[in-house]
């Protein structure tokens, strides 16, 4: 791929500098690649980035699984952590602060949503990357596989001491999908959680889970080899789903499901078997087909299937120090940011224990 930098969009940019990325076309081939960023607002910061996790939805996108990128090269990265090295007068980040940034990088700040907390819903919010800015400069966005990376102050969070960039960067994603459905469905004492599916949001959902204090966290997973991992998370019990009699035994034990898993063929009638009366599903993996669940549980047991992913501002912030606090870590396999693609095909099919880190210093 060629480094031409992006001049296709009417926005202000520096020329006088070049960001520097990993960058894909439509495939899981991700190439070097460099663009001319905004010209830095008041409002904004710019990152010197030292990791950046790699989440499902990363690969999704540049594999055109949610349909044709919408702009290419698209550099993709939403967990991202580094340095503020610039910063806009209008915001109170210090340059030096070590600082997190997620999916979402600028929204209106004047919505309903936006009002409430809920800025993943602002009809104006930007995505980090695959996206526009819509804050009337006009410009591209891109992700968090690259060295540098502008966002407006709103967006990016200290990170407190004690949380080192690559145990950090997945909670941007992977941590705030599965603590902001956890706290919103009343996780915490008197509870009992199942977590379906340990791996990159499941290992961290076993921990919220634990850390918030419910009276049980069970793991459930289609095989056995996340045992003894699930249990030195936190878990207090294992189902290995694909045991009939592990399965019966758990028989309408749980008062909240987190769905974790992006398996395919599940039994939905099993899974809804789990759930005690007035309990709640919550879907945070993209499935890969339809619900096919039972509609006369849901009826009689009254029982509610719902859908999350990511979280507003205070949800972020309250979810890094809940982390921080309660010693929430993301378990991670670090590669080098230059392997970018080799980092990819590992998180994709690799099984990684439990989510790939690219360190963007190699
Ligand atoms: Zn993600
Ligand atoms: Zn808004």
């Amino acid at each position: 791929m060629t480094s031409t930098p992006d001049t296709s969009s009417d926005a202000s940019l520096d020329k006088s500098t070049t960001f520097t990325g990993w960058a894909s076309t439509g495939t899981i081939e991700l190439k070097k690649w460099s663009y001319h960023p905004r010209l830095l607002s008041e409002d904004e910061i710019e990152i010197e980035i030292t990791h950046c996790g790699i989440c499902g939805s990363d690969i999704h996108t540049i594999t055109s699984g949610w349909g044709d990128l919408k702009y290419s090269p698209c550099i993709p990265g939403h967990e991202v952590v580094g340095k503020v090295v610039v910063k806009g007068a209008n915001t109170t980040h210090q340059i030096g602060d070590l600082v997190g940034v997620g999916g979402l990088i600028s929204s209106c700040g004047n919505c309903k949503h936006c009002k409430t907390g809920f800025e993943q819903f602002c009809p104006e919010r930007t995505f980090i990357f695959n996206d526009t800015f819509k804050d009337g400069r006009g410009g591209l966005t891109y992700g968090g596989f690259a060295d540098r990376l502008q966002v407006h102050g709103k967006f990016a969070f200290k990170i407190p001491d004690g949380l080192s960039g690559a145990e950090a960067a997945p909670l941007l994603c992977a941590g705030l999908t599965v603590f902001n459905p956890l706290k919103t469905l009343g996780a915490g004492p008197g509870k009992k959680v199942g977590v379906i599916g340990i791996g990159g949001l499941g290992h961290l959902g076993v921990q919220f889970a634990r850390a918030m204090q419910c009276d049980e966290v069970v793991a459930i997973s289609s095989g056995d080899s996340k045992r003894e991992e699930a249990f030195k998370l936190g878990a207090t019990k294992y189902i290995n789903s694909s045991k009939p009699e592990e399965m019966k035994a758990a028989h309408q034990s749980l008062d909240i499901i987190l769905y974790t898993s992006t398996g395919k063929n599940i039994d939905w009638s099993g899974l809804v078997d789990l759930i005690g009366n007035r309990g709640k599903l919550v879907v945070v993996a993209f499935l890969g087909e339809s619900l096919g669940v039972p509609g006369y549980p849901l009826n009689v047991r009254h029982i509610s299937i719902s859908g999350s992913i990511i979280g507003g501002i205070e949800t972020t912030k309250e979810m890094i120090a809940f982390a921080a606090k309660h010693n929430v870590r993301s378990l991670v396999e670090v590669m080098p940011m230059s392997n970018a693609t080799e980092a990819i095909q590992r998180a994709d099919d690799g099984h990684p224990r439990f989510r790939v880190v690219l360190d963007a210093s190699k």
